[in-house]
């Protein structure tokens, strides 16, 4: 039976829907392509779904999405024969936001609609994105597999809630009636639709279909049944060769996938053939994501068998510390029926894993070293990310090392610009260490009595100020040779860097100051491990330093901060 209820969106849906109505009025038509890409999204995993129990495709196999406008009754409609939904799966699919982290996310919006549109863009605006045209919008929706008397119907205004009642509907798939406020009624125009379809959903492997243009007579004729016409490509944008795809054409994709505002710094679009075979679209985005640091962040690849979609964030092939990247995969090689359990296991994970591992890196690469703009606002989104991957990733270390930007003594900024390689470019001719400092912020050690020595005889010193810097150089002992050493730790040697004159003289004073030292030793009695005469010094009188074998400042920290 029909029963009608009415409930109440999520708290979050309220604020979300409230923000996103007053923040994305300059970019209005961008509801299309979020239905477009929830539809494409609904046939995607239905053609999935079907791969088991072929019933459901229902003797109506020819997925596509089609969409009508009337402009009398001020309705656009978005009709797909997808997956469809129940009446569970649209009551919270519909009704609440399921991304974890949401309500944190929300708090730190800020009100600024100019920046909130970029955050909100960030998140994904998603189904509810219907409302900035839209003051009623209605869904029609049934199950694959499930018989006709249990559609849906689900009806909002956008405000606090929305009505929900059982209906029969013969089509399974979902149908969307957005209709447009008043000043919206410009979006009721099949040009306009076709515009807004190619700049944003052209490359959505699926038909997207409108009505065909029609002559005056043929219009009048209202027997007539409608034609449709497909008005994309549709065809899969990874499957063209790059030579046929635009910029602006990876750019929308890039868009579609990860519901960023913003186009990707850079992207890498490769086939692979031979042993295995398939062909990837890696992007870097230009901004961090919110959850960049949560546990549960959204990350991983989307995957496909010889195009058909089969899960997203597939986080099998890519490591942690690569988690920023957006993309698809699509192989040959898998079975349609691959499951996360066996991805875990197969071998050709593994290899397909370093493969875009290395292509990643090259990208970067490759950006750092044609793009160093770019390259600088990577850094500033995922530079901390990276930084995990000597730990994560040792086979890689020496490749991630080149791609690492610190602070300097060179600089006198605390930006961190300087890579390895332009510490090098710079290094004595006898220099085998690169030398770096930990501190807490870089006002603590800029001036740090450490850096004395090395101020006096011109060596630069990196000035490692990031939570996980300390935790980071214990997995990078060495850049190209050089030893990476920390110059707070134990007896500084200089090594080839002194002359004979200044060892000399080092070891004269030491004979000379025994005294003094057995004499500090005692009235330090045991709250130090030793004392030395140290040669590092050339303005202040006394430095404490770290034993060669001992935690770092920073670990001690974080490990007190653990309770540890
Ligand atoms: P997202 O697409 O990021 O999951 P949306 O707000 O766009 O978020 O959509 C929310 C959910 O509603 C989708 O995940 C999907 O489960 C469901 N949904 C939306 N549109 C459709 C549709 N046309 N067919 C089937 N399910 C849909
Ligand atoms: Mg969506």
């Amino acid at each position: 039976e029909a029963q009608k209820e009415t409930l109440g969106f999520q708290t979050e849906v309220k604020q979300l829907l409230n923000l996103m109505i007053h923040s994305l009025y300059s970019n209005k038509e961008i509801f299309l392509r979020e239905l477009i890409s929830n539809a494409s999204d609904a046939t995607d995993k239905l053609r999935f779904e079907a791969i088991a129990k072929p019933e459901l495709l229902e003797n109506d196999a020819d997925l596509r999405i089609r969409i009508n406008f009337d402009k009398e009754a001020k309705t656009i409609t978005i009709d797909d024969n997808g997956i469809g939904m129940s009446r569970d799966d649209i009551i919270s699919n519909l009704g609440t936001i399921a991304k974890s982290g949401t309500a944190e996310f929300i708090k730190n919006l800020s009100g600024d609609q100019k920046k909130d549109s970029k955050l909100i863009g960030q998140f994904g605006v998603g189904f509810y994105s219907a409302f900035i045209v839209a003051d009623q919008v209605d869904v029609y929706s049934r199950r694959a597999g499930l018989p006709a008397d249990q559609g849906v119907h689900w009806a909002s205004k956008g405000e606090g809630e929305f009505d929900i009642e059982n209906i029969t509907k013969e089509e399974r798939g979902t149908r969307i009636v957005l209709h447009l406020k008043t000043d919206e009624l410009e979006f009721a125009d099949g040009w306009r639709l076709r515009n807004i379809i190619k700049k944003y959903s052209d490359h959505i492997d699926l038909p997207v279909e409108l009505p065909k243009q029609q002559t005056e007579a043929e219009n009048e004729d209202k027997t007539k049944e409608t034609e449709w016409e497909v008005v994309n490509s549709a065809s899969a944008l990874w499957t063209r060769p790059r030579t046929e795809v635009t910029d602006e054409d990876y750019q929308e994709f890039y868009k579609h996938l990860s519901h960023d505002f913003e186009n990707p710094l850079a992207w890498s679009h490769n086939k692979v053939e031979g042993k295995l075979e398939y062909t990837s679209l890696l992007y870097i985005p230009a901004r961090a994501p919110f959850d960049l640091y949560q546990r549960d962040m959204n990350h991983g690849l989307k995957l496909y068998v010889n195009r058909v979609f089969i899960m997203d964030q597939a986080d099998e092939f890519l490591p942690l510390y690569l988690r920023f990247v957006k993309g698809i995969v699509d192989s040959n090689d898998l079975s349609l029926n691959v499951s996360r359990e066996i991805l875990q296991k197969d071998p050709i994970i593994d290899s397909m894993k370093s493969a875009l591992t290395k292509r990643v890196l090259d990208m970067l690469e490759k950006l750092a070293k044609n793009e160093p703009e770019k390259y600088k606002s990577f850094w500033k989104a995922f530079g901390q990310v990276l930084k995990e991957g000597p730990a994560e990733d040792y086979a890689n270390r020496e490749k991630i090392a080149g791609l690492l930007r610190f602070t300097s003594t060179h600089e006198n900024s605390k930006e961190q610009a300087v890579s390895l390689a332009d510490y090098l470019s710079r290094a004595k001719p006898d220099q085998d260490n690169i030398y770096y400092l930990t501190g807490e912020s870089y006002e603590q050690i800029q001036n740090s009595p450490h850096l004395e020595i090395f101020r006096k005889k011109g060596i630069e010193v990196l000035l490692l100020t990031d939570r996980i810097d300390e935790w980071l150089m214990n997995y990078l002992p060495e850049f190209e040779g050089k030893k990476l050493t920390d110059i707070a730790r134990g007896d500084l040697d200089l090594g080839k860097l002194d002359s004979e004159q200044d060892k000399q003289e080092q070891e004269k004073l030491a004979k000379e100051k025994e005294e003094l030292v057995e004499r500090i030793k005692k009235a330090l009695n045991d709250q130090v491990s030793e004392v030395r005469i140290s040669h590092r010094l050339t303005e202040s009188p006394a430095i404490l330093a770290i034993g060669d074998q001992d935690l770092g400042l920073q670990m001690r920290q974080i490990l007190e901060a653990t309770g540890q």
